[in-house]
């Protein structure tokens, strides 16, 4: 029995938690060593789930099958030996097994890009491994490694929580109950059910709110959800509410198909009063010409193109629908903040209640220096710079608007700045680093950007966390805006410093640090200043302290929000907005798609930040505070109008993802806490950030963003255009086909005729433009006026009146070649099999150029770009090439087909054919561009 296992047998939730520790061998201060872990590792395996149930692969061959089509060929295959014709129900049958092998290899193929694009998902985990706190893939977790978890974490193994602050965990995965459990740290009674051990916390599990550690007693299947993941695994589809639809349209078409097929028969036996065995194998003819069987396949693998070439453009799709969804999106709603912001932030201005510091020096590196600035003397802010500095300030500074340095300043005679630079470096979780060069950050940007400030300013992070040690702390959090500590000092003191958003902090103000101490605060002149500093683009803190007499020994959030602190300064920071956004903004507004950003950041600075990505003409903001005086009409007015929602929280992002949606709208919405996930949820397309998200949000969003950049969602916007494009090129392409060879049957059958075309023939036609020219469009590269046309409404059907129109036209065009060519060869006096032979590959030879055609809806394809653009073009024409070299004059080809091998003027003719398809469907194009279609076409394509 391995150790785990013995453990395993214990009650972990019924004994304290020191026992627990002890009894995995682990140490609560320094967690296992590196080696122990390894050891570990090896004995008990990766602390992954086995992987979840699949279809076998006969199962999946054998589903192959399961499909109406595939019935009508089987009875078709059956009716035709019957009746005697072995090489028709041969090929018939060939076709059927050939179909369910290329459909299980194409299945296959796109469930492999699936894994692939899945695994890029893979968690971390916070573990305290040899004393230190390191991040470790959570699948290299072992019973007895200490782990950390912090709101919107995926609990990474079974745990025992061993210290616990106000830690709430949703369970639905485990025990189906949504509402979040509190946890505790005191043991439960034995007999306590899964959802009632509140000391332990379980593997897939959510954090949603607070912190915790805990020890692991439990990885891989050796966890409750591993216990009953053999019940909870689903076999997950590749499908997608488009490819569903468009089964139950096969299923119609077949069974119209059928019916037509039917009163053919009945024509030909009643009318023409010919064979039964001839009118049934015309009839089976014109069912399988009819039926486009490699069509479900084709959907299938270029939507999993589609979402490869997403990956690679660092948007990963969770869920297969959002593709489609993708391609109509109306809004983007974006965080700021290191989506469309680059997150370096460097502090560049520090506010005292007397002075203004300006700070020199990029990056996290700590060096430069403060300089003195004078106030800011706009037109209007003059009067009150005047009464808050006196006369000569005002004056000296009124030729500039953003005030100028007036010196560099010796920061040992600046008392409130050094206070202010202790407090954000205390307030801190962040840290800095000098590797080589360059300096690293580790944690939140704006913390480290403090640091840096307080470094320049003379501080060393190690010392003043040595004389002025942490007892605790109440963590940053986007829905309340504020960061505490609390900190004990020698003489026994406590000090709270508090830094947040400054609305936040200076309501909990009471004074403020002067020269010379404490004095009343003046709200009006910090205002002041806010406005000032946000207007130029930057980010605001401020920093406050209060200080006790009294040692508490803990931090708690009513204490903290009674109020009664220092104001210290304030801090400006910059944060420039990426330069790829400012590019992907202006792309997607072209598409027809508005950007709307929604950030806890302060209206002026999220104003300046939104003029500067070219939000809108005129860019109007909204703070959450008014968001939430709006009843939902209203709401959904102002949604329309405004580009901008500022100091909002996560709970008021659902509101407008709704308010959006109720306008008709489809949303795109991005999202990192635990709190975004409902909005994240709701919107059309949930969008996760892939580095600083949540796991909480990544598994509410349908798209996850590798890179956390808002120019990732752009570009999976335009290779959604692509998919839904692609597809409806394959259908265009495909579908005429069905329509040429049906033609020529029905032809055939109306007039008495024998069958230009055999059913063996047909089959063969269908597949092999199939595997080789369709499958080509599923590479087909986004067109030129992809993010330039309007978002295709959700509604529209995938065969729009234009396209119905162009499968129709080019089918007939097929119809007059294949027609034309079997007559021709018959009026020349060749045999029946020769002019089978080039009606067969008439019909391909249209098809191959007419593939040049549908590689772009309606622009001209009659250039470089048009005959190269794509290379797998030009390989599936060469495939398609040879495989009618062997179809016209390999012998076993011959017999099975009833082939026969064609001259050298009948080929030149029939690529004379071929050009002709081509040119016309291009003067088609030109017409339509310029006629009214041309409107409809641009909208719907
Ligand atoms: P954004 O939507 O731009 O990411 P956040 O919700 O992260 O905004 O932050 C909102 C405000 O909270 C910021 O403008 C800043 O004033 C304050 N803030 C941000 N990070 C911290 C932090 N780590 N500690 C304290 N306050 C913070
Ligand atoms: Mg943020």
């Amino acid at each position: 029995m391995s150790e785990q296992q013995e453990h395993e047998r214990r009650n972990h939730h019924a004994e304290e938690a020191e026992r627990v520790v002890e009894a995995m061998k682990s140490r609560r201060a320094s967690g296992l060593s590196a080696t122990e872990a390894e050891e570990r590792l090896t004995l008990h395996g990766r602390n992954e789930l086995p992987a979840p149930r699949r279809r076998s692969a006969l199962q999946r061959f054998l589903l192959q099958f399961h499909n109406v089509l595939i019935y009508v060929l089987i009875v078709a295959g059956i009716i035709t030996f019957l009746l005697g014709h072995w090489i028709d129900s041969g090929v018939i049958f060939g076709v059927v097994v050939i179909n369910a092998v290329i459909g299980f290899l194409q299945e296959g193929k796109a469930e492999q890009a699936l894994d692939a694009i899945r695994r890029m998902l893979s968690l971390n985990a916070q573990v305290l491994r040899d004393g230190r706190r390191r991040e470790v893939p959570a699948e290299e977790l072992v019973p007895g490694d200490i782990v950390f978890l912090a709101s919107g974490d995926k609990v990474p193994a079974d745990l025992r929580l061993i210290d616990v602050r106000s830690l709430r965990v949703e369970e639905a995965a485990l025990t189906g109950e949504s509402v979040p459990v509190e946890k505790a740290v005191e043991p439960v009674a034995e007999d306590a059910s899964l959802g009632d051990r509140a000391c332990m916390a379980y593997s897939g599990t959510l954090v949603a709110y607070g912190q915790a550690a805990g020890v692991v007693v439990g990885t891989g299947a050796n966890t409750e959800i591993g216990r009953i993941s053999e019940m909870l695994s689903q076999v997950e589809e590749i499908t997608t509410p488009l490819l569903k639809q468009l089964a139950v349209f096969g299923r119609w078409l077949t069974l119209a198909i059928l019916g037509v097929a039917a009163i053919m028969l009945a024509y030909g036996l009643l009318v023409q009063s010919l064979s039964f065995d001839e009118v049934f194998l015309a009839s089976v003819g014109l069912a399988v010409a009819a039926i486009p069987e490699g069509l479900p396949a084709i959907m299938t693998i270029t939507l999993a193109i589609g979402v490869q070439r997403m990956a690679r453009r660092n948007a990963i799709i969770r869920r297969l629908p959002s593709v489609e969804a993708l391609g109509s999106v109306t809004v983007i709603c974006s965080d700021k903040t290191g989506t469309l912001t680059r997150n370096e932030m460097t502090v560049q201005r520090v506010v005292t209640a007397d002075d203004r510091f300006g700070v020199t020096g990029v990056g996290y590196a700590p060096h430069g220096a403060f300089e003195r600035l004078a106030p800011p003397a706009t037109a209007d802010g003059s009067v009150l710079v005047e009464a808050l500095f006196g006369r000569e300030l005002a004056g000296t500074s009124a030729e500039q608007d953003s005030g100028r340095p007036a010196g560099e300043v010796d920061q040992q005679n600046e008392p409130v700045l050094l206070e202010a630079g202790r407090a954000v470096l205390l307030c801190n979780d962040a840290s800095i680093e000098c590797k080589g060069e360059e300096w690293q950050l580790r944690g939140d940007p704006t913390e480290g950007a403090l640091i840096t400030v307080a470094m320049k300013a003379g501080f060393d992070p190690d010392f003043e966390s040595e004389s002025l040690p942490r007892a605790d702390v109440i963590p940053f959090e986007s829905e309340h805006r504020f960061m505490a500590t609390l900190h004990h000092d020698h003489r026994g003191r406590a000090l709270i410093y508090l830094k947040g958003a400054p609305e936040r902090i200076i309501e909990m103000c009471a004074t403020q640090r002067g020269r010379h101490g404490a004095e009343d605060l003046n709200p009006t002149y910090w205002h002041g200043v806010m406005d000032e500093i946000a207007a130029e683009g930057m980010r605001l803190l401020a920093v406050a302290v209060r200080v006790e007499d009294a040692a508490g020994k803990s931090l708690v959030f009513d204490d903290v929000e009674r109020g009664g602190f220092e104001l210290l300064a304030l801090f400006g920071l910059s944060d420039p907005p990426r330069v790829e956004a400012i590019e992907a903004v202006a792309r997607c507004r072209s598409a027809g798609i508005r950007v709307k950003m929604i950030t806890g950041d302060h209206v002026a600075t999220a104003t300046a930040i939104g003029i500067q990505l070219g939000l809108g003409e005129k860019v109007r903001a909204m703070t959450g505070a008014e968001v939430e005086k709006l009843d939902d009409d209203a709401l959904r007015e102002a949604v329309a109008e405004v580009d901008i929602f500022a100091r909002a929280s996560p709970e008021h992002k659902l509101r407008l993802v709704t308010a959006l949606q109720a306008r008709g709208e489809v949303v795109a919405m991005t999202g990192d806490g635990v709190n975004d996930a409902p909005a994240l949820k709701r919107a059309d397309v949930g969008v996760a950030m892939g580095n600083k998200g949540t796991e909480a949000a990544k598994e509410a969003s349908e798209m996850v963003l590798a890179d956390d950049n808002f120019a990732s969602i752009a570009a999976a916007v335009e290779e959604g255009r692509t998919v839904y494009d692609n597809l409806k090129k394959s259908i265009a392409f495909i579908l005429p086909t069905n329509v040429g060879q049906a033609g020529i049957v029905f032809f055939a059958i109306i007039f008495g005729m024998t069958l230009p075309i055999t059913p063996a023939q047909i089959l063969w036609v269908n597949m092999i433009t199939a595997v080789t020219l369709a499958l080509a469009l599923a590479f087909e590269k986004p067109e030129r006026n992809i993010m330039r046309r309007m978002p295709r409404a959700p509604a529209d059907p995938l065969l729009s009146r234009f396209l119905m129109w162009r499968v129709v036209f080019v089918g007939l065009l097929l119809v007059v070649g294949g027609m034309l060519f079997f007559l021709w060869e018959l009026e020349r006096g060749s045999s029946l099999e020769v002019a089978r032979t080039a009606a067969v590959n008439a019909l391909l030879i249209g098809e191959l150029f007419y593939l040049f055609n549908v590689r772009s809806f309606t622009e001209p394809v009659l250039n470089r770009e048009g005959i190269t653009g794509n290379p797998y073009v030009l390989g599936a024409i060469a495939l398609l090439l040879l495989a009618q070299a062997l179809f016209t004059y390999l012998p076993a080809m011959q017999l099975l087909f009833g082939t026969a091998g064609l001259d050298v003027v009948t080929w030149l003719r029939i690529i004379g054919f071929g050009i002709i398809v081509l040119v016309v469907v291009e003067l088609e194009k030109v017409i339509v561009r310029k006629a009214a279609l041309a409107a409809e076409a641009r909208i719907t394509s």
